[in-house]
């Protein structure tokens, strides 16, 4: 199959041939003849499956063939999208895909100055890429109106309404034109999504090009288990043990988020963060920075989960679960991405072991776990399986009924403590016995084989390297 097979015009095949695309992905081979036909779609498709290029290079198609041109404060495309990110980023498509057409084409989003969006509009835009908010606040200041839009896109639907937009959405559908194309992506398909695009959909066409809730195959993913209050530690060791040299780390809270970041930034690695305190400029010359690989590691609030099209990214780093399952899905998938393969390592500690049952079953597979010599987790994570069932609550390791002696020599007569069970760990990492400062030395076999070709938990690997500077990180603060 080629692009041209698929009845696109010259000027486009042209832009495809400059990016070097020469084959559709499934996703586009069947979306782009049904968007040029005029069809609604209803598309379940995995992040980084080219959904973007599926309904952008259609509609640029229609747009420069067909339809009177744009007039003062109107749109002909409507994008809505769920976040600044993906707007940026699904402007930037619609730009390399149509470049030398002559179309007009912004984004519209909130947390910046409504200002230039409102004068930028009165020319009139045939794509406007937009949040569901900030859409509204125009429209309601008359600054867009919708009775030209031929074409509306909902991308990633499904976030839009896990992150509360449904009323807003219900807003910008009734005052649409009902004579309308209406393209529906997501990729999960929630019960509120069938709903959503059985109100707003008319006779789609329905692609499904995997299964709908399932992982992208190529990316190997496995957990390390770990007490909560070692998680940054770890990511620290894992890091530099592995020579991680480019990833996108996810973490929970905006908080944590700094932390890290800044952790790693003492230690000397090239870092930014992307969470919502941010202000949007500074998200985007930090997803910049990223991607030009000035910054090596990108620590970010799931805000930056979606969307983002990072080319050979071969790394995610859940330094935190998601609370929702289908979060996870949306985090490795920014690696992966259009047949490419990744790797997504998560650190787990026992509280998530809810979170991490939802997302085995979501995604039908029990994950491999794994244990960092010296960051063996005392408080265990239950056994969890793709059933959504927590196997066993495995009971905490009794505590020694004779304390150690203050010099760290064990009491004469008590069984010796686990390695890694309670030990203290110094600035580098290391498992010292307290008051003893011997490095771990315990390690286990391990066959998955970790980016750059290092088996994790070499056989033998003996103590830790030292990593930095040495600050060990508190261990109440979350990661
Ligand atoms: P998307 O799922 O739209 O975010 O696209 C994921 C990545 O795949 C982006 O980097 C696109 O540039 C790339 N891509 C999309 N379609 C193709 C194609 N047919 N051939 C090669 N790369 C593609």
């Amino acid at each position: 199959m080629s692009f041209a097979l698929l009845g696109l015009i010259d000027a486009l095949l042209r832009n495809l041939q400059a990016l070097k695309y020469q084959t559709p992905t499934p996703v586009q081979t069947k979306a782009i003849p049904a968007v040029l036909g005029g069809k609604d779609v209803m598309a379940a498709a995995q992040t980084g499956t080219g959904k973007t290029a599926g309904f952008a290079l259609p509609l640029l198609q229609r747009l420069v063939q067909s339809g009177p041109p744009v007039a003062s404060n109107r749109v002909r495309v409507l994008v809505l999208v769920p976040t600044r990110e993906l707007a940026e980023q699904v402007l930037q498509s619609f730009v390399e895909y149509g470049q030398g057409l002559d179309v007009r084409l912004m984004t519209a989003y909130g947390g910046v100055s409504i200002n230039p969006q409102m004068m930028k509009l009165r020319k009139g835009v045939d794509v406007l890429v937009a949040t569901p908010g900030r859409l509204l606040d125009l429209h309601r200041q008359n600054a867009v109106r919708f009775d030209q839009v031929q074409t509306l896109v909902l991308d990633e639907a499904d976030r839009m309404l896990d992150l509360g937009f449904s009323r807003e959405l219900d807003a910008v559908f009734a005052a649409l034109p009902a004579q309308r194309q209406t393209l529906l992506f997501s990729a999960t398909f929630t019960d509120d999504i069938r709903t959503m695009a059985a109100s707003i959909l008319r006779s789609p066409v329905n692609i499904s090009v995997s299964q709908p809730n399932a992982t992208a195959s190529k990316i190997k993913q496995w957990v390390v288990t770990v007490d909560k209050k070692d998680k940054p530690e770890l990511f620290l060791h894992l890091v530099a043990e592995n020579k991680w040299d480019h990833a996108l780390v996810f973490v929970k809270t905006r908080e944590g988020v700094e932390y890290l970041a800044a952790m790693m930034e003492r230690e000397g690695y090239a870092v930014d963060t992307i969470h919502g305190d941010k202000p949007q400029p500074a998200r985007l010359r930090a997803l910049e920075r990223f991607k030009s690989g000035n910054v090596r590691l990108l620590v970010a609030t799931d805000v930056a989960a979606r969307g983002l099209d990072i080319d050979d990214l071969p790394l995610v780093i859940n330094v935190d679960l998601p609370i929702v399952a289908q979060d996870y899905v949306h985090r490795i998938g920014r690696t992966g991405r259009a047949g490419a393969s990744g790797v997504a390592v998560s650190l787990v500690c026992a509280d998530e072991a809810p979170q991490l049952a939802a997302i085995e079953a979501l995604i039908q597979q029990t994950l491999p776990r794994e244990e960092e010599p010296g960051f063996e987790a005392e408080h265990r994570v239950p056994q969890t399986s793709a059933t959504r069932q927590i196997i066993k609550k495995p009971k905490k390791p009794k505590k020694p009924k004779v304390l150690q002696a203050a010099s760290g020599a064990a009491v004469p007569g008590q069984k010796p403590r686990q390695q890694g069970a309670g030990n203290k760990r110094n600035a580098n990492g290391r498992v010292a016995a307290a008051g003893k400062g011997t490095g771990s030395s315990r390690a286990k076999p391990s066959a998955t084989q970790k980016p750059g070709g290092k088996p994790a938990g070499k056989p033998g690997s003996g103590p830790r390297k030292p990593v930095g500077k040495g600050r060990s990180a508190p261990g109440k603060r979350p990661a």
